[in-house]
């Protein structure tokens, strides 16, 4: 295994808790504590105080009460879901969506200006909604979104693309927000070129080099085909993953489900819809109470004994 890699992991987690709740419960308190929830016994006692339990804390009122649990794995997965969230493809799409949609309605920009901006800001809602009020020229300026064109040709009937330096009528030509003016048939194959070389098409810019206009999913989706807007979406859908700090994939092999970790109270065992059980903060099997650096430690010494078989 990576223990580099890992390690890497291990120190990123500390700052799982600036961004976390991005914006969504700015309210809510990570005062409970998971260990509350850990055995059967005291899933009653929850039952009991229900009706006590804080009605601002959504998080930590996750539904005992009205699960039967007749589906144990649903059970198991419910059962911890005050530190972590399993997610299927179609509740990442969802939180995405969500998130995009916040962004544009609290800065009023596009969705399409909003997801370039989460992307750029690792999908924290927090950070973009600090960074913007902050500075929104600074901002728009590194991440490319531009109020209004740096060229403008008002009253050409043709214009004359950048890449190809042929002369089209002007409704053959396309420009991102900045004006640069570009045929169909160059924008296909700059987009075209940019996706099938990965997800850095997700930061796409304006073909001219002087010019840093991102160039959005409304671009690509004009101008891209229909195999190339789906590998686009798969790469943007990813992005929410695995560019995020709250969230990985789970690692067990064939799983397409993603985690969740919410809160940093300690306790990293999550267990997946898949049924395997691992820990948030290595990506090894769930180790609990034994912490990361140790087990990173056995597995080396493990791969280093069955490497030199000679004991
Ligand atoms: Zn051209
Ligand atoms: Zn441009
Ligand atoms: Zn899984
Ligand atoms: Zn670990």
């Amino acid at each position: 295994m990576d223990s580099e890699e890992d390690m890497h992991d291990a120190n990123d987690v500390e700052s799982v808790d600036d961004d976390f709740y991005s914006g969504e419960t700015e309210d809510t308190p990570m005062d409970y504590s998971c260990s509350e929830y850990d055995n059967n016994d005291e899933l009653e006692y929850d039952e009991e105080e229900e009706e006590e339990d804080d009605d601002d804390d959504d998080d930590a009122n996750f539904d005992f009460v009205e699960d039967d649990a007749d589906d144990s794995i649903d059970f198991e997965s419910r059962r911890a879901e005050q530190n972590f969230t399993i997610l299927k493809e179609i509740d990442i799409q969802q939180r995405q969506e969500d998130d995009i949609t916040r962004v544009s309605a609290v800065l009023s920009i596009s969705r399409v200006a909003s997801s370039i901006l989460l992307r750029h800001f690792n999908w924290s809602v927090s950070k973009v909604h600090d960074a913007w009020f902050a500075d929104e020229d600074r901002v728009r300026k590194t991440v490319g979104l531009l109020e209004e064109p740096v060229v403008k040709f008002p009253n050409a009937r043709e214009l004359t693309c950048g890449i190809c330096f042929e002369t089209f009528p002007r409704d053959s030509i396309k420009s991102a927000a900045c004006g640069h003016p570009f045929c169909t048939t160059c924008w296909e194959g700059y987009i075209r070129t940019s996706i099938n070389d990965g997800p850095g098409c997700l930061m796409l810019r304006c073909p001219d080099p002087s010019c840093g206009a991102a160039i959005g999913q409304d671009m690509i989706n004009s101008l891209a085909s229909d195999e190339d807007k789906e590998k686009y979406s798969r790469y943007l859908l990813r992005s929410y993953i695995e560019d995020s700090k709250k969230t990985k994939w789970c690692p067990a092999p064939g799983c397409e489900h993603a985690v969740n970790f919410e809160a940093g109270n300690g306790n990293y065992d999550v267990t997946c819809l898949c049924s395997y059980g691992f820990c948030w903060n290595c990506t090894e099997e769930a180790h609990r109470p034994v912490d990361c650096g140790t087990v990173a430690k056995w597995i080396l010494k493990n791969s280093a004994e069955s490497e030199n078989m000679n004991w």
